[in-house]
């Protein structure tokens, strides 16, 4: 396929309530629209940096600029064979995972509209409907937390991820546990702790979690495999899982049990495809996180979950649980735990092209030289 023509919308959604985490809060979600045409067919990817560096060193303005002076221009008019000679081409291009996301994922979806098939089924899923959990952020007080908690747990989900900090952890753990029972719950900590908090894990191991994510920061490896030989409860990366050969370096280290895998810090589905095979390799479970996302990252997301060694719930949620809207249709909608995947061809669910004008705050468009 050659590529025609690649439209890039730069989107911002207002959030349902601010996202707080221990590296800081937000209270917009942008995306960037990546649109790819060839043979008339148009596939549709998203580029989802947090705003303010908010997980990632990519932001909303570094995507922007590398998908229009460097991806947009050495993709157009270009053709090739396959999603990984695609990928080659990409690899070689100085930009970041999240840019690369946008303009791969679309080449995906292209992929599959072309083949006529659901995106799940062209990465090699088999399941149409997959679980999810439920993630609550930190709160000022335990109240609170457990008030939002309590809220969403009513919908259905599988499970229950709660965001801890130093000073806000065994405490709010043990609050939660006597206020839900044994629900599978687990704490992420989006690498807040040293070695030195060792007690704080030591502590909640008593509540039986099925992971501690993240517990410290992302280069950490040496050490958080030795936090894992000291706890019981499984370490689960999410941080540190940049790229395949990290997944390698952590699980020979023995630095964690469980991978969360997210598609935009690995830059694209081909590479998140990798890092799941490698992990079913060595018998490490997986999962698939998230940003949040806005809907088309979302869904790929979920394509990805219904893989065999998707084991634990997805962190994707109803739409409405964090955005006031979404740029998909329908919305994705979480239904007693359970997220079931459209069987229409590429991603599932529709883009909304309506909802991507209203929410644009840029817009550029590309077109190759006819050949
Ligand atoms: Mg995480």
């Amino acid at each position: 396929m050659r590529i025609e023509r690649i439209t890039l919308t730069h989107v911002r959604v207002p959030l349902v309530e601010p996202f707080r985490i221990s590296s800081g809060a937000v209270g917009e979600k942008d995306g960037i629209v990546v649109a790819v045409e060839a043979d008339g067919i148009t596939g549709y990817g998203e580029s989802s940096p947090m705003s303010g560096s908010f997980y990632s060193t990519d932001t909303p303005e570094s995507c922007w600029r590398e998908l229009c002076e460097t991806l947009a221009p050495a993709v157009l008019g270009q053709e090739r064979a396959s999603i990984s000679e695609w990928n080659c081409l990409l690899a070689g291009l100085p930009a970041g995972n999240f840019t690369r996301t946008g303009l791969e994922t679309a080449l995906w979806d292209l992929e599959a509209r072309r083949q006529g098939i659901p995106l799940y089924r062209l990465l090699g899923g088999t399941r149409a409907a997959i679980e999810s959990g439920l993630a609550v952020g930190l709160y000022d007080t335990v109240d609170d937390t457990l008030r939002a908690a309590e809220r969403y747990m009513a919908e259905g989900y599988k499970r229950l991820k709660l965001k801890i900090e130093p000073g806000r952890d065994v405490d709010l753990i043990r609050a939660a546990r006597r206020a839900f029972g044994p629900v599978p719950m687990f704490v992420d900590a989006n690498g807040a702790y040293r070695l030195e908090h060792l007690d704080v894990f030591r502590q909640l191991d008593e509540f039986e979690l099925m992971m501690y994510e993240q517990p410290l920061a992302g280069p950490m490896l040496e050490e958080s495999a030795e936090l894992q030989a000291r706890v019981r409860t499984p370490v689960c990366l999410d941080e540190s899982l940049e790229s395949v050969e990290l997944l390698e370096r952590a699980a020979s280290l023995g630095s964690l049990r469980i991978a969360n895998i997210k598609i935009q810090r690995v830059g694209g589905l081909e590479n998140a495809l990798r890092v799941h095979n490698a992990c079913a390799a060595r018998g490490i479970p997986c999962w698939m996180g998230t940003m949040p996302e806005l809907g088309i990252g979302s869904a790929q997301a979920v394509a990805l979950g219904t893989l065999g060694n998707c084991r634990f719930p997805t962190d994707v949620e109803s739409c409405r649980r964090w955005f006031v809207d979404d740029i998909i249709q329908p919305l994705l909608e979480v239904s007693d735990g359970i997220i079931e995947i459209p069987e229409d061809c590429g991603l599932g669910w529709q883009p909304d092209l309506e909802k991507i004008r209203k929410y644009q705050v840029a817009s550029a468009s590309f077109e190759a030289a006819k050949s």
